[in-house]
């Protein structure tokens, strides 16, 4: 096949089962959600990200890139807003959970054992750690026992030497950062048509008390559904946060799936052996 792609759906049956049967192509699996993000960008920014982090790193180690989780789990009122928003449409834990299980399962079942859950929407966190449990532990009943999966948000490889570049006048946390710099940063530098910077809102950044309330107060959601301005938002900063969270990924996939650092394409098992019996 001529065509060159990460994109573990687009390619044919023989084709994925010759990378993947081995058990030594990892599998990366993005994570999202639907949910508003402001006046300035559509819904499927949790999705698009780490869609595109997995790309990039696949690309890097020699992996390919499951179809995303389109749908994740509920809006939080100080991390996304809240599930209240007009086109928000999130799945309830244990749907998330036992999706994610099969799906796991399977790509097990089809040979892999290094998988990455590349999370871009922060509820999904712990439902994440649930489904993966489960998973193992049915794995683990049918006797396989070799399987490692990583879990990682691309936003936790900002180091604070970017913070400092991105956030000049103080960081808050990435939290209220749900609509704000961050997202809106990198969707102008990889979907500049996808952003209109001229209806985003400035706004002061959310404060919330130090406990929850359910059903959640809507009066607590600043009225733009954004949870910080997104006015500091750049390409160059989008750029900076690509290349930060990239390295990192990459360099953690590398070290956690015994990776050589130079690997463009990923090799057979048997082909690692021979390499390193020819020494
Ligand atoms: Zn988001
Ligand atoms: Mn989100």
């Amino acid at each position: 096949m001529s065509h060159q792609t990460v994109f573990a759906a687009e390619l044919a049956w023989p084709e994925y089962k010759r990378r993947v049967s081995g058990g030594d192509c990892p599998i990366l699996l993005p994570l999202g959600s639907m949910e508003q993000h402001g006046h300035h960008m559509p819904m499927h920014v949790d999705v698009l990200l780490p869609t595109e982090f997995a790309r990039r790193a696949a690309t890097e180690i020699g992996a390919l890139v499951a179809p995303p989780f389109t749908y994740g789990y509920k809006s939080h009122t100080k991390s996304g807003g809240g599930n209240h928003l007009p086109g928000t449409t999130s799945l309830d834990g244990a749907t998330l959970v036992n999706a994610l299980r099969d799906v796991i399962r399977e790509f097990v079942r089809h040979g892999a054992r290094n998988l990455c859950i590349v999370n871009g929407h922060f509820e999904n966190s712990w439902f994440i750690v649930e489904g993966i449990d489960l998973a193992l532990r049915e794995l683990k009943w049918a006797g396989i026992t070799d399987v490692k999966i990583v879990v990682l948000s691309y936003w936790d490889f900002v180091h604070e030497e970017a913070i400092a570049k991105l956030y000049p006048d103080g960081f808050l946390g990435w939290d209220i950062e749900h609509g704000g710099v961050l997202e809106t940063s990198l969707m102008l530098s990889l979907y500049p048509e996808f952003v209109s910077l001229q209806d985003a809102v400035e706004h002061a950044p959310a404060r919330f008390p130090p406990y929850d309330v359910y059903p959640a107060n809507p009066d607590w959601t600043p009225p733009s559904g954004t949870l910080s301005s997104p006015l500091g938002a750049t390409i160059e900063k989008g750029e900076l946060l690509l290349s930060v969270c990239t390295e990192g990924i990459v360099s953690a996939l590398r070290k956690e799936f015994a990776l050589p650092a130079d690997a463009a394409e990923s090799v057979t098992r048997e082909a690692r052996t021979t390499l390193v019996e020819q020494g």
